[in-house]
């Protein structure tokens, strides 16, 4: 038997992707961004997420620091990006660990 992986888009119902290569550049194409700008958005969303985690486990001022800086290189690139006003938009949480 044979087990076919099936990739789908977060954000609408289109026809299932053969790649997640080809899905990632779907739902990319939904933020005008390329694949590569929407991996480091969610590389840059997972980090701030994981950071803001070990601030609240542990509050000192070097968990506090890489927090705020991980929440600045965010900002920031959303800004580059004209993804401010999305919000929490919400991606999907593999991206982090690619
Ligand atoms: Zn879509």
């Amino acid at each position: 038997m044979k087990v076919k992986t099936m990739y789908c888009c977060e954000f609408c119902n289109t026809t299932p992707f053969d790649s997640m290569e080809e899905a990632q550049k779907h739902e990319a194409s939904h933020f005008k961004l390329t694949r590569e700008q929407y991996i480091k958005w969610g590389k840059l969303k997972s980090v701030a997420s994981d950071l803001g985690s070990y601030l609240s486990m542990s509050n000192n001022s070097e968990n506090r620091k890489n927090f705020d800086d991980a929440i600045e290189e965010l900002c920031a690139f959303e800004a580059e990006n004209n993804l401010s006003n999305l919000g929490m938009a919400k991606i999907p949480s593999y991206f982090g660990f690619m």
